[in-house]
């Protein structure tokens, strides 16, 4: 089967500081049906949101946000569990930092372990584990680890949800004239290097980090989705019926070769 890669932002995740369990739902509901034609894997941020539910700490501060991230990653995986049980799809948590994409060995590890999840039939549920991590070890958002997770394990798609419906030609939270691009085929280097843009409190990504996503997944030959997570419409019609409504696709430029 195909493998998908499904990464959904704390903006999706996460409503006034809690868990947004309806929404969750909503993606539950989608993988369970995507797990029909596809082999998935879900990226998932929301630990550190999750974790201040139960502690009121400085999520700024280097330790407050440690503090959250653990106590915050069992409540997060606890409700994917419920939801999932309900379709009667066993889950794995994997916590990864960059390190582990660093040696060969560390990510051939990495793809066999998700090698016999997916043979045996679990979602495993990646997250970013910055709980003992130093900075430099650290992605730092979820955008680039899942890129990173797509490539190693051969996905054919990293879709990426978000609480905007695609990439625009300038910020439509700031301008209501903005244009959704539908396909792009590369990033110009300005576009990689702007300053974050994080719409939430709790999101660490922002435009860039998904563009950087993008990049990093065209220049290897594979492709990434970028569509609303509120609204699952667009990645339900692209994933399940072959259609491009909304959403932004990044993929390479067709190689004469291949047509
Ligand atoms: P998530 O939690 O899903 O990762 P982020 O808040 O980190 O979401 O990133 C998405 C936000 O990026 C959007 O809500 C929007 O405010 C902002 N953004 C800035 N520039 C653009 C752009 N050109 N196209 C789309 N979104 C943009």
């Amino acid at each position: 089967m195909k493998r998908v890669v499904i990464k959904v932002g704390t903006a999706v995740l996460t409503q006034d500081n809690n868990i947004a369990k309806e929404r969750m739902l909503n993606l539950v509901s989608l993988i369970a049906m995507l797990k029909r034609r596809y082999d998935v894997v879900l990226v998932t941020s929301g630990a550190v949101a999750a974790g201040y539910s139960t502690l009121k700490l400085d999520k700024r501060k280097q330790i407050g946000k440690k503090a959250l991230a653990a106590a915050g990653q069992p409540i997060l995986m606890t409700a994917y569990k419920k939801k999932f049980d309900i379709y009667d799809i066993p889950t794995a948590q994997i916590l990864l930092t960059e390190d582990d994409f660093d040696s060969r060995k560390r990510t051939k590890m990495f793809q066999e372990i998700i090698d016999a999840h997916l043979e045996n039939n679990i979602l495993p549920i990646i997250n970013e584990n910055d709980i003992t991590s130093t900075p430099e070890q650290l992605f730092g958002d979820n955008d680039q680890l899942s890129a990173h997770v797509a490539h190693a394990v051969g996905a054919e798609l990293l879709v990426i949800l978000s609480d905007i419906d695609g990439y625009y030609n300038k910020n439509p939270q700031e301008f209501k004239d903005a244009k959704l691009y539908k396909s792009v085929n590369e990033l110009p280097q300005s576009v990689l290097v702007d300053t974050s843009t994080p719409n939430n409190e709790f999101a660490t990504g922002g435009i860039v980090t998904k563009l950087k996503a993008a990049d990093f997944l065209i220049s290897r030959g594979r492709k990434m989705f970028l569509c609303n997570g509120f609204d699952l419409d667009a990645a339900e019609s692209f994933l399940l019926r072959d259609k491009h409504e909304l959403g932004t696709l990044f993929e390479p430029k067709i190689n004469k070769n291949q047509s």
